[in-house]
């Protein structure tokens, strides 16, 4: 009991009152990895997303009651959304329950963050519902146990930014020290989802365990090239940090038309343009959304000609995160 609570270092908490009785939330989509910042960079977006209806119950525990757009688990222990609302309660003392519900938009196995915003959305909702006696930043280590049930690895990568907004950093994750990053106000983001189903344990099966020095040194090179082109909003080092050559030329030979597409992006005006966590989905970063959009069509017509149905997603950098729709 209250183990969650010693990992973070806070005190658990105990007769927890209600503020409302069922609220709806906004669960966000999310691009983790960012091609440099494999396993501790994401970003929110604001376009695509699930949505969460989140009510008391007189019965303690939770219950997934309905789930409308996705064929995934009601069982409690099998929904990422159950096991982080769990692992919450394991850290909260309350007389009552909750019961969920999931509109899923995000397709699970897209690479944007579908588990993600069930796992973080479980935890915001309840934690509004209860009148916010955790910090978003402390609801990223709940979350991520959703995380462990979906790929095995309690990441934060997509939690942090659904539960946080912007662009995150987990600069460790045991301890947990998750660093929001500022982005500049142009920031968007173009996402193409090839519906080829790509399960996350073979797009981790083809990775080396050990990286050169020297590829190594490229890659912290770019990150803090990166964040620091976040920082003083240089569009310039931002795209000339956006590059992974540790993990990007392993994962990309599972992604149909991955070469075509980035190189497509990249003559539309893209910054950069990348893997979008463990793929399929690809994406690019732009300035602006005229050409955001404008790389969103041009990457629809390489899948039009390639005959593979797609989605494509165009958006700003989310930095609210998770919000309330309703009441
Ligand atoms: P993505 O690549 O889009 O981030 P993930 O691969 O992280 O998606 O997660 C998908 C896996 O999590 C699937 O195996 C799915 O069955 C499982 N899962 C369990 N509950 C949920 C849920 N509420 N939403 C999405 N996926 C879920």
């Amino acid at each position: 009991m209250m183990r969650y609570c010693r990992d973070v270092g806070m005190q658990p908490l105990y007769a927890i009152k209600l503020i409302m009785n069922e609220i709806k939330i906004f669960c966000p989509a999310t691009i983790a990895n960012l091609s440099c910042g494999f396993d501790v960079l994401g970003l929110c977006l604001e376009t695509a997303g699930d949505e969460m209806i989140i009510r008391k119950s007189d019965k303690k525990g939770v219950r997934i009651t309905k789930i409308v757009g996705a064929d995934l688990p009601l069982e409690t222990e099998k929904n990422v959304a159950g096991v982080a609302a769990l692992a919450m309660l394991d850290a909260v003392e309350t007389e009552f329950g909750f019961e969920i519900e999931i509109y899923k938009n995000i397709k699970a196995g897209s690479g944007i963050g579908s588990s993600a915003a069930s796992s973080a959305g479980a935890v915001f909702g309840i934690n509004e519902l209860l009148g916010q006696p955790f910090t978003r930043k402390e609801l990223v280590l709940f979350a991520m146990q959703g995380e462990k049930l979906a790929s095995g690895n309690a990441h934060a990568d997509n939690v942090a930014p659904a539960l946080l907004g912007g662009f995150t950093l987990v600069r460790s994750s045991s301890p947990l020290d998750i660093v929001k990053i500022q982005s500049p106000s142009e920031l968007y983001a173009t996402v193409v989802h090839p519906q080829i189903e790509l399960k996350t344990s073979d797009a981790r099966s083809v990775l080396k365990q050990t990286v050169s020095l020297k590829s190594a040194i490229t890659q912290w090179g770019n990150v803090g090239g990166l964040i620091a082109g976040l920082y003083t909003q240089d569009y310039e080092l931002i795209g000339r940090s956006l590059h992974d050559e540790i993990v990007e030329p392993l994962r990309s030979v599972l992604i149909p038309g991955f070469d075509l597409i980035k190189k497509t992006a990249y003559e539309n005006g893209a910054l950069g343009s990348g893997i979008s966590g463990s793929g399929p989905s690809i994406f690019a970063l732009s300035k602006g959304k005229e050409t955001a959009e404008k790389i969103g069509k041009a990457m629809s017509a390489i899948y039009d000609e390639m005959n593979l149905p797609y989605e494509v997603h165009v958006s700003k950098v989310n930095d609210e995160g998770m919000k309330i729709i309703a009441p």
